[in-house]
């Protein structure tokens, strides 16, 4: 089955002379990743075409490689390729472009078909899992550049393969990716996880003022202040908020950010037991079923919010008691 829709997006990608690739807004390291990866193959299998990944920058995943501006005006000749996005509303730096075919490679949980082919496959850590899948399994090239790129990838979003969406395929593909590419992977961790010192007094900041209810929540609202104050932007909390899970009696964190620029709470939830994307989506957010996002305008959300997550871990809780009897 995944070997069948592999097939037929190495064969669109040998057709297109002029391909796209994008990612969500606001990326993370497996977004980016996985699209400057899969730019870097197709250029190396068919250095004739002409391959260009969009989206806005963000200084410090530069490690990953440079993004490419947007300059194909004719695009009724031109294969977009979305990779670790559901919706094409989320699309980062494509704006409202008439491609010739749309191509969606994701992880995310998603019902509602945006692209002329999909591989959604929910079952993945990660966007650069698929990814590293689609070139083990055609004739696109790797070399450890792209390695080194889909590794992190695979590191980051399945947090050290701490996240459930680990499985055994995702440990089949990265040794496949470790043995085809010879990548020393010890010496790449410094560009995931290297941090300058005012992130972590931050990250103390958080540790001391989350707040805990009785059912399981910890929570916390991060003003424009606090972020000012310790020098770092609304980005930092959606980095840090992995570091938080597997602490005792708590189910489900939350990051509450304001973002001033834009005047939107930048919300980012996980669990280790509720489902929350289903919450999320009240907030105009959504994700996966343990780690979920959200934005929304209104500060009224903030109290509903809190209290939909608080009222998920007590449900969960009374759930597993039952099972425990
Ligand atoms: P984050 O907390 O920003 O790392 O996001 C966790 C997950 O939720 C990722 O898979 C995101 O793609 C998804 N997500 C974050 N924000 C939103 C949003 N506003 N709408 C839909 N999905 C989102």
């Amino acid at each position: 089955m995944a070997w069948d829709i592999q097939k037929k997006i190495y064969k669109k990608i040998k057709k297109y002379k002029y391909i796209v690739i994008a990612r969500h807004t606001g990326p993370d390291p497996d977004a980016i990743a996985s699209q400057i990866a899969l730019r870097d193959s197709i250029k190396l299998t068919f250095p004739e075409k002409k391959v260009i990944a969009v989206g806005a920058g963000v200084s410090k995943f530069k490690k990953f490689g440079l993004l490419d501006k947007s300059e194909f005006t004719n695009l009724s000749d031109t294969l977009l390729i979305i990779t670790d996005v559901p919706t094409k509303e989320r699309v980062d730096g494509i704006e409202e472009l008439k491609y010739s075919e749309i191509i969606k490679i994701d992880h995310h949980p998603c019902e509602k078909k945006v692209a002329d082919l999909e591989w959604v496959d929910d079952t993945a850590s990660s966007a650069c899992q698929l990814i590293a899948e689609l070139i083990l399994n055609t004739n696109l090239k790797l070399d450890q550049n792209i390695a080194s790129n889909l590794f992190l990838g695979i590191v980051s979003d399945s947090d050290r393969f701490l996240i459930a969406y680990t499985t055994v395929k995702t440990f089949k593909i990265i040794t496949r990716l470790i043995e085809e590419s010879q990548i020393d992977f010890v010496s790449l961790y410094d560009k995931l996880y290297e941090r300058p010192i005012n992130e972590i007094k931050f990250h103390g900041y958080i540790s001391e003022n989350l707040e805990f209810t009785d059912n399981g929540l910890a929570y916390i609202k991060i003003t424009p202040e606090i972020l000012k104050n310790y020098g770092v932007d609304t980005a930092t909390p959606s980095n840090m908020i992995n570091d938080f899970n597997y602490i005792k009696d708590v189910l489900v964190w939350t990051f509450i950010t304001f973002d001033e620029k834009n005047e939107i709470f930048k919300i980012n939830i996980r669990s280790r037991g509720p489902i929350i994307n289903e919450i999320a989506m009240k907030y105009n957010g959504g994700g996966h079923k343990f780690a979920s996002g959200a934005r929304t305008p209104k500060e009224t959300d903030i109290p509903n919010l809190i209290k939909d997550l608080d009222e998920a871990c007590k449900i969960y809780k009374e759930n597993i008691l039952v099972q425990v009897d």
